[in-house]
C-alpha cells in the first residue's frame, strides 16, 4: 500500500484495461481519480468499481487526440479536485495492421495522433497544473515497442518510441521542479485491445511464445509498477523507462 491520501490522480484510457487498473489501484491506495476515456460507459464502470470499493472518483470524457479535450480534462482535476499530483497517460489504440509501404495515410495520422500526440497534448496542460501545487509524477504508458520494432505496427511502434523520447525529455526539463517523468513498457497484456488476436489460436499461441516467461500479462502488474513511480518510493527516479514484459526485451 502506498500513502496517497490528499493526492489527485488523472488516468486517460480509463475505462478499460490496464487504465481501469491504474485508476482502481489510484484509488485503493487513497488518491481521488480522475478518470478519463472516449468509452463513456467503461468510464462509468470504472468509477462505479472505484465507488463501490469505497474509493472516490469522476468521470471525464476526453479524446486525448484533441488539445482542448486535454485542456478541459486537467481544468476539470482542479476544479472537482483543487490540484494535480499524479496522471498516467494511458489511452492508446493498436491501429492497422500493414507494412510501411502500405500504411494508409489515414491509418498513420489516427495512431500518431492518438498514441503520440494525445501524451504531448496531456503532458502540456498537466505539467502546468503540477507546477501549482510545487511537483507531481507522470507516468506515461509507452510498450515494449517504444524500444523494437514489430513487423506490420509502423505506426504503433513510431508512436512509442516517440513517447519514450518525449518522456525524457519532458523529465530532464522538470526535474528541478520536483516533477518526475518516467514510461512503462508493457508487453502483450490481456485487454480488449488484444481482443482482435482472439479469435486466432494459432496467432494467440505464437505471441505467448514470444514471452519468455509464457504467458500474456495482466492489466494489475502494469498498474502496480504505476504506483511504485508515483508514489515517494521512486523519488529518484524520473527519464526512465521499464519494462513490465515477462523477459520479452531480455532475448
Ligand atoms: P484498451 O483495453 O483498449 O483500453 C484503452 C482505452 O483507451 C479504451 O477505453 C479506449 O476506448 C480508450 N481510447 C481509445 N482512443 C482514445 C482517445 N482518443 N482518447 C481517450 N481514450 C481513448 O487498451 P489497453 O491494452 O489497456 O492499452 C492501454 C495502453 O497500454 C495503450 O497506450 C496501449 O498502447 C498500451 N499497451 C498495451 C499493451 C497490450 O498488450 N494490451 C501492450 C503495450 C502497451 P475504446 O474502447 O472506445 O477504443
Amino acid at each position: 500500500m502506498y500513502e496517497f491520501n490528499g493526492k489527485v490522480a488523472i488516468v486517460t484510457g480509463a475505462g478499460s484495461g490496464i487504465g481501469r487498473s491504474v485508476a482502481q489501484l489510484y484509488a485503493q491506495n487513497g488518491a481521488k481519480v480522475v478518470v478519463s476515456d472516449v468509452n463513456d460507459e467503461g468510464g462509468a464502470e470504472t468509477v462505479r468499481l472505484i465507488e463501490d470499493a469505497g474509493g472516490e472518483a469522476a468521470y471525464f470524457h476526453a479524446d486525448v487526440s484533441n488539445p482542448s479535450d486535454c485542456e478541459a480534462l486537467v481544468q476539470f482535476a482542479l476544479n472537482r479536485y483543487g490540484r494535480l499530483d499524479f496522471a498516467c497517460n494511458n489511452a492508446g489504440i493498436g491501429g492497422e495492421s500493414n507494412p510501411t509501404g502500405n500504411y494508409s495515410i489515414e491509418g498513420w495520422n489516427k495512431v500518431i495522433n492518438i498514441n503520440l500526440n494525445g501524451v504531448f497534448y496531456c503532458m502540456r496542460y498537466e505539467i502546468p497544473a503540477m507546477l501549482q501545487n510545487g511537483g507531481g509524477s507522470i507516468v506515461n504508458i509507452a510498450s515494449i515497442l517504444g524500444q523494437v520494432s514489430f513487423a506490420n505496427a509502423p505506426a504503433y511502434v513510431a508512436a512509442k518510441h516517440g513517447v519514450v523520447g518525449l518522456t525524457r525529455n519532458a523529465a530532464v526539463e522538470y526535474a528541478k521542479s520536483n516533477i518526475r517523468v518516467n514510461s512503462i513498457g508493457p508487453a502483450f497484456i490481456k485487454t480488449p485491445l488484444l481482443s482482435v488476436l482472439e479469435s486466432d489460436e494459432n496467432l494467440m499461441n505464437m505471441i505467448i511464445a514470444l514471452h519468455p516467461i509464457g504467458r500474456l500479462g495482466q492489466p494489475e502488474e502494469v498498474a502496480e509498477l504505476v504506483m511504485w513511480l508515483s508514489s515517494d518510493k521512486a523519488s529518484f527516479v524520473t527519464g526512465s523507462y521499464y519494462a513490465v514484459d515477462g523477459g520479452y526485451l531480455a532475448q
